[in-house]
């Protein structure tokens, strides 16, 4: 008898239902179940598809009795971003604009997923189009950080990140453009993975900034974050950027010696004001790696502080070409207007929030002719800059260790009239995104009020794999990050 499905990673979950120990009718009940008791407070899902999910749940039960069920994730639970394609289910993107919408198709990922025998619950709050870093910019209310209601989940994937941490399910998809995976599991106290640029598949993930978009899993327990690349960690021919030759592999993974593992610290890291916490999490980490047999290195990012600004012109410029599709013909909802020109103005001028406007017109400006060569071009030559540091530090070292954030999960309305803090969030995450390279965000202990504390992985082109390795290890040091203390039994 199962007594702590809620608790269990998708990987006993997924034995557990293999072998007949527990049906996945019951794995989504008592998942669901969790949802309806705590997401009334945490907010993490826009849309929660109960009917479909005890469907599915019910079709899988009649084939695993039959013999016939496989799959890496046999009726496991997971939640999904709404930047994620969800064939007939509502997929927002956080968004007035999308309202109503239903997708005509799943994305790869969710094509993968159900493949693999997962249940889709549901789909999760972002801010809207995935820019932000605590879920304020949702056109439908901010999500909450389960470890303390009163602060944000961080951001833009905050809606994924608080649901693995309240356990409505053990894995969820997010979207990762500048931090948006890694920010926000670390402030919601579980893992995070930003893979390689083309590791992931991007088709049907409704895109902000495409040069930068990657979709990547979080989960509470290591191993559940291998099993989720196993699954969605593959080579697809919809999506142009996917990598087809040199891709990890995420089969046969085992816990890392952490002996004479070269880990980088990035020198410059001392140029920005941390939190306490934060600060003493890494010293801690240190200290305990080098305890391990693990040996430091110092390297140099000398571009790090031109990432953020580099960033903030890509991303916007990208973001407005993609979001000029939004016209209110082909998705949404329309208007009543005299010409096609007021009919762009009143549905994109009610459809988008502020800050989304903000950055279409930072990329609309930034892109225009006479600006072009001032800001795109020198910001592309920036990204280069990045990258190539990065590249520098590799060949000293296996892997860089830092923050995630600077900070610890912040309050609510703190830092939305004043977008340049909110954009900080993300110093330690954009840079990643900028060299195309892999980071996974894992939780290093919690600060002196209960708050959970990020810290940064980050890896070179392709060794997702590697990352995920050292992962299993750091679980036997750190432990399995505590579920969030919403009260409620666990059953
Ligand atoms: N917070 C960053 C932004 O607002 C990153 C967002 C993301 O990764 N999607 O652009």
């Amino acid at each position: 008898m199962v007594v702590d499905l809620l608790g269990m990673s998708a990987a006993s979950i997924a034995s557990a239902v293999r072998r007949k120990e527990v049906s996945p009718v019951e794995v989504a009940e008592a998942f669901l179940g969790r949802i309806r008791a705590f997401d009334g407070r945490v907010r993490a899902l826009l849309f929660v598809d109960e009917e479909g999910v005890l469907r599915r749940a019910r079709e899988l039960e009649a084939r695993v009795a039959r013999g016939e069920a496989e799959g890496l994730l046999l009726g496991v639970p997971v939640v999904v971003k709404d930047n994620i394609c969800t064939k007939g289910i509502p997929t927002t993107c956080g968004s007035r604009i999308l309202e109503g919408w239903r997708p005509p198709y799943d994305a790869t990922v969710v094509e993968m997923l159900l493949a693999e025998g997962a249940l889709i619950v549901g789909k999760a709050n972002m801010d809207e189009f995935a820019m932000g870093s605590s879920t304020e910019y949702s056109a439908f209310g901010p999500t909450r950080n389960p470890h303390d209601l009163a602060r944000v989940p961080g951001g833009s994937s905050g809606g994924s990140a608080a649901a693995v941490a309240s356990l409505f399910c053990p894995i969820s998809l997010g979207s990762d453009t500048g931090g948006s995976i890694r920010q926000p599991a670390a402030f919601c106290g579980v893992y995070g993975l930003k893979p390689t640029y083309g590791v992931v598949s991007r088709y049907g993930l409704v895109a902000f900034a495409s040069s930068l978009d990657q979709i990547g899993p979080f989960a509470r327990f290591a191993e559940d974050l291998c099993l989720a690349m196993r699954a969605i960690g593959r080579e697809d021919p919809r999506d142009s950027t996917s990598i087809r030759r040199g891709r990890p592999r995420f089969d046969g993974l085992s816990p890392r010696p952490l002996k004479g593992l070269r880990v980088g610290l990035v020198r410059e890291i001392s140029d920005f004001r941390l939190d306490e916490a934060v600060e003493s999490a890494l010293e801690g980490a240190i200290r305990r790696l080098e305890g391990e047999g693990a040996s430091f290195v110092e390297v140099s990012l000398p571009h790090l502080e031109h990432a953020l600004p580099c960033y903030y012109i890509v991303a916007p410029a990208e973001a407005s070409s993609n979001l000029a599709r939004y016209d209110g013909v082909r998705y949404g909802p329309s208007a009543d207007a005299p010409s096609v020109e007021d009919l762009f103005r009143t549905v994109r001028g009610r459809g988008f929030g502020a800050e989304v406007k903000r950055r279409i017109m930072i990329g609309t400006f930034v892109l225009s002719s006479g600006y072009y060569d001032a800001y795109y071009l020198t910001a592309q030559k920036a990204r280069t800059l990045v990258a190539s540091d990065f590249d520098r530090a590799f060949s000293a070292c296996d892997l860089i260790l830092m923050p995630t954030s600077p900070t610890l999960p912040f309050r609510f309305g703190e830092r939305t009239s004043d977008p340049i803090s909110m954009y900080l969030s993300d110093v330690f995450t954009i840079p990643v995104n900028l060299a195309g390279i892999c980071g996974l965000s894992f939780n290093a202990g919690y600060s002196g009020e209960g708050l959970p504390v990020g810290l940064q992985l980050i890896g070179g082109w392709g060794r997702d794999d590697l990352l995920l390795e050292v992962a299993l290890s750091l679980e036997e040091l750190f432990g399995v990050p505590r579920p969030a203390p919403l009260g409620g039994e666990l059953s």
